[in-house]
């Protein structure tokens, strides 16, 4: 289990996300092979992105929309989708 790997803000998908070494404030940084883009993260939310994903799940199933979610978790909108599409496909 890669725990400490967070999902790509540019392209939510968590599978092509490695580490690439730190950024020029300290960040670690991170490649999407997907998109083929960096990006920084000052953490990995709450300890890991699982529980991020749990909480957006929580949220999506209490019927708070996308846009609630992104503001309240500072989550993109674009990965609150993901996790949204995510649900839909599973039910
Ligand atoms: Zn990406």
């Amino acid at each position: 289990m890669k725990k400490e790997t967070p999902i790509c803000h540019h392209c939510a998908r968590p599978e092509g996300v490695k580490k690439h070494g730190i950024g020029n404030t300290g960040n670690q940084r991170y490649f999407c092979r997907f998109c083929k883009r960096t990006f920084q993260t000052r953490y990995i939310y709450r300890g890991n992105e699982e529980n991020m994903a749990m909480q957006i799940k929580k949220l999506l199933s209490q019927g708070h929309t996308p846009e609630q979610i992104s503001s309240e978790t500072q989550v993109r909108l674009q990965t609150v989708n993901y996790y949204a599409e995510e649900m839909e496909s599973v039910c």
